[in-house]
């Protein structure tokens, strides 16, 4: 007879509590440890929305990496870049660009995942009913000229190989699609098998859900150390409202803690090399019926200006960009909300800006793009992280992967 195994999930965003719920269900005793009293209270927080197969496109790739180094020196563009001397920083840059041969093989296993992925996070909210201001109108990539149309018809091709297909569309056929989008463009692709959802919303329902199946969330409750020991693990942890730290064994521990993975792995002896890529969000308010017939209902990107946006239910319309290497820095700073008001003023004239809600968030990003999903050095260390731009599009199906592979160790042992 095997004994249920003890777990330790680090991290209540999403990847941590869809991890949480997948160890569950394959019947593990779970434990999760989260520093904030909440779950979902950094990335998970106001992203873009998007659960997008067709954003898999990885950024290594020689055109991207060109336009990359033309933004770091145009004010107002959608990526910044703080030169200042880090080892973290310029290591994470020089395997970033070693990962550009690899760039179409990443890409396909990308789709493939957030294909996969789709179905287990629908099966997730079915089950445990959970709300999440689900939108399935599809997802619309728009281009402002012809070379990035062009170059736009060979991501289709490679996106195709991971079994996505995605209709190119005439700006007449945008206008049908949405209606609502206003200013120039050549051309797109629409991907009606997309959609969005709010994931903060997800990932509260799921992690209410993992409680009444019987899961520990210890909320204000600081990883502050791994000690591997023996068979298992002991992760030490603060208490809130005290500086006493508190130890518990487990029998193995996933750390998904998003940026802050990478300080945890170093604790095991494994190499994780995540950076923190800060992003910004804003959510509309549409108030009136006038604001909420002015806000589109297909989410977009807008591969220009590097933007994307979803419809949270009647009343929230979240627009979402940009890219800074800048380290841990979470301020939200006004130069950098403005271009995406501004966008909003040039593409949706009639949606008024009155009521805007920003936020910064740091994507918890690997080098090749690629999430870290699996065992460690030791045995009993496992990791779901670094999702990067994807974190929503992916967990639901990196969460079954590593808890499998979790179980299924157990199921070896
Ligand atoms: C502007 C922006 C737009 C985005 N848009 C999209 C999109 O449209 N679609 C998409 O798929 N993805 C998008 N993303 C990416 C997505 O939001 C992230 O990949 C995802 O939220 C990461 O989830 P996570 O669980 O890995 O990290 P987090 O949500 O950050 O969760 C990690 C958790 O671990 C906790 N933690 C860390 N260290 C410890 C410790 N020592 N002890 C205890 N707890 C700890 C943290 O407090 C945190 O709650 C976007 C990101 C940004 C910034």
């Amino acid at each position: 007879m095997t004994s249920i195994r003890k777990i330790a999930v680090i991290g209540a965003g999403v990847t941590g509590v869809t991890t949480a719920y997948k160890l569950l269900q394959k019947g593990a005793e779970v434990t999760l440890f989260e520093a904030n009293p909440h779950a979902a209270m950094e990335t998970s927080y106001a992203n873009g929305g998007q659960l997008s197969a067709s954003n898999a496109e990885v950024w290594n790739n020689p055109a991207t990496l060109l336009k990359g180094v033309k933004w770091m020196f145009t004010a107002g563009a959608p990526l910044l870049m703080n030169f200042r001397p880090s080892w973290h920083k310029y290591s994470w840059l020089a395997e970033f660009v070693a990962a550009v041969p690899h760039y179409e093989r990443n890409t396909v296993q990308t789709v493939k995942w957030a294909i996969e992925a789709r179905a287990h996070l629908l099966d997730m909210a079915a089950t445990e009913n959970i709300a999440f201001d689900r939108e399935n109108t599809g997802i619309l990539h728009f281009y402002g000229n012809h070379a990035d149309f062009d170059a736009a018809r060979k991501v289709t091709e490679i996106l195709r190989k991971g079994g996505l297909d995605r209709t190119e569309v005439t700006p007449s056929e945008i206008a049908q699609i949405e209606p609502s989008l206003k200013g120039p463009l050549v051309g797109g692709f629409y991907t009606d098998s997309d959609f969005t959802g709010d994931i903060n919303k997800f990932t509260k329902g799921l992690a209410y859900a993992c409680v009444a199946q019987g899961a520990t969330f210890r909320y204000s409750a600081p990883v502050e150390r791994l000690v591997p020991q023996g068979d298992g693990v002991q992760v030490v942890f603060g208490q809130p409202g005290t500086t006493a730290t508190e130890r518990q064994q487990f029998d193995q521990v996933v750390i998904c803690a998003g940026v802050h993975s990478r300080r945890l792995a170093e604790m095991v002896g494994d190499r994780v090399n995540i950076y923190p890529v800060k992003g910004y969000s804003i959510t509309v308010n549409l108030e009136g019926a006038d604001n909420q017939a002015a806000a589109p209902r297909t989410s977009l990107l807008d591969d220009n200006a590097k933007i994307v946006t979803s419809r949270l239910g009647d009343d929230r319309f979240r627009v979402a960009g940009t890219a800074e290497i800048n380290g841990a820095n979470k301020d939200i700073v006004w130069k950098r909300i403005a271009p995406l008001v501004d966008w909003c003023r040039e593409r949706f004239p009639e949606m008024s800006t009155e009521s805007v809600v920003p936020w910064a968030g740091l994507r918890p990003m690997m080098p090749n793009m690629l999430p870290r999903v699996g065992p460690g050095k030791h045995p009993s260390v496992f990791y779901n992280t670094g999702h990067g731009h994807l974190g929503w599009t992916l967990s639901g199906v990196t969460a079954e992967i590593v808890a499998h592979s979790m179980t299924a160790e157990r199921s070896a042992a």
